[in-house]
């Protein structure tokens, strides 16, 4: 398992913003975001990650850092994805609580404070949940609509709908999210994957500030490739029923063949091929759900996830 690299956690907050070619934003956000960490913490980082862009971002990015003690920027080598991004920043992160926030304001950050007197009265997480997209096309959100419900109708994780990565997370899930080596990540869903106390505020979600989105269809089918086959293993499963409704097909065809021959309509020959190829397909699928079963189970093994997390044991009137 992946040593537990955290550092230590020696601040209130620490918020962490994925960044590919933002640079269009940042000046707007990085001010907002500073007035609702005030708001909210007094001692308080906010990690800017470079997600290799292509424009200012870095230039941008790295200047803040120089004159602002709080902001910390980290270039990451080239463009591994949002997720990738977020985890990196995770891993520098130094507060006892954290924010996974957007760099495009497409998530208010104003909405921090209430996250954080939400989370005092004992919640884990605070996930923002969108009532309302405003400003994204019909195409992005029926997209977004359809892959948050297929993905929890597939999936054997309740993941929440209508849900991005913004939320705040305290030190527990942060390390438990350290203990998950797994490569492709899908963070909503492994932060929802260990339960615990986790609870929605419902907000709107706003326009792009500036710029445009960094997911062309090729990232989005990726991000959610990652995410399907990270929380289902559905896909496989599929052959093996496959496999039963064909070899229920092939009996009741098997019938209808045989009495085609008895009453003497058949071609000959047909009758045996029907039969071996009504068998032999079923057989085949049968076969390859077995195999898909198995390449399911190494997959989860491959995880290596935590078995099982402890929400609290109580003992002698204690909590530990
Ligand atoms: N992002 C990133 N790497 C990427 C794509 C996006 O770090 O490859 C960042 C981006 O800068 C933003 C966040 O992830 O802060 C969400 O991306 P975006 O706004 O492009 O996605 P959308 O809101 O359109 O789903
Ligand atoms: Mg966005």
């Amino acid at each position: 398992m992946q040593k537990n690299t955290l550092p230590d956690a020696s601040l209130d907050l620490s918020v962490v913003v994925p960044c590919y070619n933002e640079a269009s934003t940042l000046s707007a956000m990085l001010p907002r975001l500073m007035a609702a960490c005030k708001n909210a913490a007094e001692e308080y980082e906010i990690i800017l990650v470079n997600d290799g862009s292509v424009d200012a971002s870095w230039a941008l990015i790295d200047g803040f850092a120089k004159n602002f003690p709080r902001v910390v920027g980290v270039n990451l080598a080239r463009r591994y994805g949002q997720q990738i991004a977020l985890s990196a920043g995770l891993s520098l992160c130094r507060g006892k609580r954290i924010l996974i926030i957007d760099a495009d304001l497409q998530d208010p950050p104003e909405l921090l404070p209430e996250m954080m007197r939400l989370m005092d009265r004992g919640a884990d997480v605070i996930y923002g949940q969108r009532k309302r997209r405003t400003g994204e096309n019909f195409f992005k959100r029926m997209t977004a609509a359809c892959f948050y419900r297929l993905i929890r109708l597939a999936g054997e994780t309740p993941l929440p709908v209508d849900t991005g990565d913004f939320r705040l997370i305290n030190r527990r899930v942060l390390e438990l999210l350290q203990q998950m080596p797994e490569r492709q990540r899908y963070l909503r869903g492994m932060i929802a994957w260990m339960g615990l106390n986790q609870e929605p505020l419902l907000y709107e979600r706003q326009q792009r500030f500036a710029g445009k989105s960094g997911y062309s269809l090729k990232w989005m089918l990726r991000f959610a490739m990652d995410a399907f086959t990270g929380f289902s293993v559905f896909p496989l499963r599929l052959s093996l029923w496959l496999g039963f409704v064909c070899g229920l097909l092939a009996l009741g065809l098997l019938g209808y063949v045989l009495f085609a021959w008895i009453s003497g309509d058949a071609v000959p020959g047909w009758t045996s091929l029907s039969c071996i190829m009504l068998f032999f397909f079923g057989l085949q699928f049968f076969c390859i759900g077995i195999i898909g079963e198995y390449v399911g189970r190494i997959y989860t093994e491959s995880k290596q996830r935590p078995l099982f997390i402890i929400e609290r044991i109580s003992k002698n009137g204690a909590r530990a």
